[in-house]
């Protein structure tokens, strides 16, 4: 969020400084399987593959928003490619989402009524899957298609963001931000190792360390980590083409072969960990959507903190005290929203009118 947004506002003329207590991408954007999926991650409820009636008026603009920031993602690959040679591997590659048990049949029917209309949707049975994707095992017993969802290489977008920003004149500096200062009202700047920066607007992009930054008035529970962690592997040929979800994980495929089977949500704190549960739970999920992978080495294993918030909508926009801005608790779908959220963060500052949805994302509503 902090490299995405000070590329815009300095492309729209601003002067930016981005304050990093360790490297651009250290931590949940670098951390991320890279699914640009704002249509299978629109049933996303409580852990059951059931969207939650309560939580219909955010799905309904994670959507929205969803779909509009995955289309930015292809123009940000192309202006990354074109201006500065780098590919973030941004491809339309599709995800399947498989049932693989009775019922698991109803979640997908619910979730395909739920895209219907937003998103090109197609359901399939079993064997059409197994042909659509050859690796898949005989347990998936139906699938839905969702064809326009895509993916990118993480840790090459941050570099991307990093490069272009800098490029646009943005300057970059290894510090801790341990307060922002508000003075009669107004944001004047943070406050770091000894030191007191100035500026006209802060913009607050921690991640899930959101809550701890003091002067925000956020408490611990407003955003909050949630640990995932990621097996990864290798395979020739590629064992998927497609993007592969089931009942509480995914198996991305990238063109070169590399697999990133995921992940956990759990609530830990910051234990930056990678356990056997975890590892067990993701193993087991890949090697039913594809059983060949029981015989694919293990390359690397990680794992890092999604941004969770009280109602799990991000907070993006004013924090309160006048120039003072927060584009953070984006939780699943951090990197999908990046573009978008960018783009809010510039129209805000600069004091461009907003789309509709972003009402729902002001983080003024846990003051
Ligand atoms: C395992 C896993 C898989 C995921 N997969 C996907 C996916 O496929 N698609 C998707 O869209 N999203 C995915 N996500 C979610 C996505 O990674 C996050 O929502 C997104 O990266 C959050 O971005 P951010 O900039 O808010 O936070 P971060 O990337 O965590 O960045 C916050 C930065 O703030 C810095 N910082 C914190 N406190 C301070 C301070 N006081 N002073 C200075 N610097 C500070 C940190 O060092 C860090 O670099 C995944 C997440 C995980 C963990």
């Amino acid at each position: 969020m902090g490299c995405a947004s000070a590329l815009r506002l300095a492309q729209a003329g601003l002067r930016v400084t981005v304050l990093e207590r360790s490297v651009p991408g250290a931590e949940a954007s670098s951390a991320a399987a890279g699914i640009l999926g704002p249509a299978v991650e629109a049933h996303h409820g409580h852990g059951d593959g059931h969207p939650h009636p309560g939580r219909r008026p955010a799905q309904s603009t994670l959507l929205t928003l969803g779909l509009r920031s995955r289309e930015l993602h292809a123009t940000l690959a192309t202006e990354l490619r074109e201006e500065h040679g780098i590919d973030v591997g941004f491809r339309r590659c599709g995800v399947m989402r498989v049932a693989v048990r009775e019922e698991e049949r109803s979640a997908l029917a619910t979730h395909s009524e739920l895209v219907r209309g937003h998103a090109l949707v197609e359901t399939i049975d079993g064997d059409e899957a197994r042909r659509r994707e050859p690796s898949l095992g005989p347990a998936a017993l139906e699938a839905i298609e969702l064809p326009e969802e895509a993916q990118l290489d993480p840790p090459t977008l941050l570099t991307g963001l990093a490069i272009a920003s800098e490029r646009a004149g943005v300057v970059f500096r290894t510090a801790t931000v341990h307060g922002v200062i508000v003075e009669g009202g107004r944001a004047r700047g943070v406050r770091t190792e000894g030191e007191a920066l100035h500026a006209d607007h802060v913009v607050v992009a921690a991640g899930s360390w959101t809550s701890l930054v003091p002067g925000l008035g956020l408490e611990s529970a407003h955003v909050h980590p949630v640990r995932g962690q990621i097996l990864t592997t290798r395979t020739r040929p590629p064992v998927f083409r497609r993007i592969v979800f089931g009942a509480g994980g995914y198996v991305v495929t990238r063109p070169d072969g590399r697999v990133l089977c995921g992940s956990t949500e759990e609530r830990v704190g910051f234990r930056r960990e990678v356990t056997f549960e975890g590892i067990a739970r993701i193993v087991a999920l890949a090697t039913t959507l594809a059983p060949s992978l029981a015989d694919a080495p293990v390359q690397t294993h990680w794992s890092s903190f999604r941004p969770g918030t009280a109602d799990d909508l991000p907070l993006v926009g004013p924090a309160g005290p006048e120039g003072l801005w927060l584009a953070s608790g984006h939780y699943r779908n951090g990197i999908l929203l990046a573009p978008i959220t960018a783009e809010l963060v510039r129209d805000a500052i600069v004091g461009e009118a907003l789309p509709e949805e972003a009402a729902a994302l002001d983080p003024r509503r846990f003051a």
